[in-house]
């Protein structure tokens, strides 16, 4: 796992992120899911393994619905350092704009029948473009998948598994969003003058 395209990306002294180092596991692994207002509203879904985070743009965002089926473009991979990162990337510099920490949590990575497997075995099937994994997170709980469905290496589905945590509501991320995610997204919609952008996501039917 190396960060170089990461470092590569940014320049220190113009965002508050943290460098690129890689990491030791000596404790549960975890994940994070980062909702980023850069010039597109997104979530970041990111896993870690091998001393990083492997990392994937949700546009819509995760669900906790099995019927839906995430679009999720693999990014490059983050130190672990940025699970905690949240604030404001100056404009400028690359992914200009406000990160918050969504959910956060342990995971397991898991095989086809559900048992806990190795990260060595784990980060063979993420190159085979097919992995499973448990959450523990306060949003987001129980067993998903990332698929990876075309040859250019980008794009993968995250789809919920049917568990006890699962749900047959609609299901909107930004729901759960932080309220002060939601007033920057506001703030940066009322400059464009436009009174509500459509991310894609629709509230709830009740
Ligand atoms: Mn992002």
């Amino acid at each position: 796992m190396s960060l170089r395209a990461y470092n590569s990306k940014r320049k220190f002294e113009g965002t508050p992120e943290p460098q690129g180092k890689v990491g030791q596991a000596g404790r549960d692994l975890i994940f994070v899911v980062q909702r980023h207002h850069a010039s597109n509203l997104h979530y970041d879904f990111r896993l870690e393994l091998g001393g990083t985070l492997k990392s994937w743009a949700v546009p819509k965002g995760p669900s906790m619905n099995p019927k839906d089926k995430r679009l999720a473009i693999a990014v490059e991979d983050h130190p672990v350092d940025y699970a905690t990162f949240a604030g404001d990337i100056p404009a400028g510099n690359y992914g200009a704009g406000h990160v918050d920490v969504w959910d956060h949590g342990a995971y397991e990575p898991i095989g086809e029948n559900g048992d806990v497997i190795s990260t060595t075995e784990f980060a063979k099937h993420l190159d085979e473009g097919s992995i499973k994994f448990r959450l523990n997170g306060k949003l987001l709980k129980g067993d998903f998948a990332l698929v990876h469905i075309k040859k250019d290496k980008k794009t993968w589905l995250l789809i919920k598994h049917k568990d006890e945590y699962a749900t047959a509501e609609d299901y909107d991320s930004e729901t759960y969003a932080k309220k002060s995610s939601l007033a920057y997204t506001a703030a940066r919609n009322n400059e464009r003058g436009l009174k509500k952008q459509d991310t894609g996501n629709h509230p709830p039917k009740r």
